[in-house]
């Protein structure tokens, strides 16, 4: 089931020739893709917890979209 909810996430960000990054505010880092692994490799973030979809709200709160 949390396959479904990633490839979910996958395909609906960039259309392909428009990229789009994100701002973290936790480590103020730019330039991120991936903001589900950018939270698991950067954050500690568990894997469980960030595919949930109720998490998402949270995902937003954290990643501001740059372009
Ligand atoms: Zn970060």
């Amino acid at each position: 089931m949390s396959s479904t909810v990633l490839e979910f996430e996958n395909h609906v960000q960039p259309r392909s020739e428009r990229q789009v990054t994100y701002f973290c505010r936790l480590c103020r880092g730019y330039g991120i893709k991936t903001r589900k692994s950018h939270l698991q490799n950067f954050h500690n973030a568990n894997r469980d917890t960030v595919t949930k979809r109720s998490n998402n709200d949270l995902v937003d709160v954290i990643f501001i979209e740059s372009k």
